[in-house]
């Protein structure tokens, strides 16, 4: 990957706060979402292998899923044109055009090849006929499911902890939002323990999602800082959005970002971790999903 652009290791700051005084902790910020100013934080760890392949054999072409506004697809298609990578990107809503959301605009601008399906077949995904016939059509390439999670995206994720131990950090915890939980499971494969804060509603089979990928570390999955669903926010998740950059100088979004600093800092001031507690909160990027305002 062309390591000129990016920002590796990402830069680690404390993160100071009354409340965090008060409650004698430490709160540590890995901030992923410097590493590059295109792609998300977590998207570029997760797909780093992927596209680069673990012996620098890259695949001819890659295939993968998602809607109108997914921080993934947009990803993708950066790192696509960077490493000179052919995409296609299978798109949620036969109505839409590469025109109907900035994501979708910034994929095509960036040579995504994108293909407009409808929600039935869109739910076959990976086993439909589209993909087979894509498949069909170009032998070389590779399809990674939506959200991006798989194999070679935990093992990208599992140089997190590794870039903390190289300076100098060894948290109790890391503090990660969940989508799809391969971020989670990443940090989990390496042994960590993991406050992983759910941001869709009932998010519960998330415990059984990570548990395939791993069964190692420890997982404390926060199930109540959804606010009404995936994309859902209200006022108070805004206004606390607007404290937290003013205060910390970080821009943070509400989609992932904003529900897992609400969670944390909400269970900071229920005095939920010992006294001495030191947290390591990863900044998963997905700026480009920020509402505008
Ligand atoms: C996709 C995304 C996540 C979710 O990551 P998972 O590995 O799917 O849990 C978190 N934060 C941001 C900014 C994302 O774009």
């Amino acid at each position: 990957m062309n390591s000129g652009d990016l920002l590796i290791p990402s830069p680690i700051r404390e993160l100071t706060d009354i409340a965090f005084e008060k409650a004698a902790v430490k709160v540590f910020l890995k901030r992923d979402d410097l590493i590059h100013s295109e792609v998300s934080g977590n998207k570029w760890r997760k797909l780093k292998y992927n596209l680069t392949g673990l012996t620098g054999e890259k695949p001819g072409t890659v295939i993968t899923f998602g809607g109108a506004y997914s921080n993934h697809l947009a990803a993708l298609a950066s790192l696509g044109y960077m490493e000179g990578v052919r995409t296609i990107g299978i798109v949620r809503g036969d109505e839409l055009t590469p025109l109907s959301s900035p994501t979708l605009r910034h994929c095509a601008a960036r040579g995504m090849e994108l293909c407009f399906v409808s929600r039935s077949e869109y739910r076959e995904k990976e086993h439909g006929a589209l993909a087979s016939s894509l498949l069909d059509q170009t032998p070389d390439a590779l399809i990674i499911p939506e959200g991006g999670t798989n194999r070679l995206a935990l093992k990208g994720v599992g140089e997190i902890p590794d870039e903390c131990a190289d300076a100098g950090f060894s948290p109790d915890f890391y503090v990660v939002p969940a989508g799809t939980g391969g971020t989670t499971a990443g940090l989990l494969l390496r042994g960590c323990a993991v406050v992983s804060v759910a941001v869709l509603k009932n998010a519960g089979f998330l415990r059984e999602d990570i548990g395939r990928w791993a069964s190692t570390g420890l997982l404390d999955l926060q199930l109540d800082y959804h606010f009404g669903g995936y994309g859902r926010y209200n006022r108070e998740l805004i206004d606390f959005i607007a404290r937290f950059e003013a205060q910390h100088g970080v821009p943070i979004e509400q989609v992932y970002t904003g529900k897992m600093f609400y969670g944390l800092y909400d269970l900071i001031k229920r005095g939920y971790f010992a006294k001495g507690t030191t947290l390591m909160a990863v900044h998963t990027g997905g700026l480009q999903g920020k509402l505008e305002r």
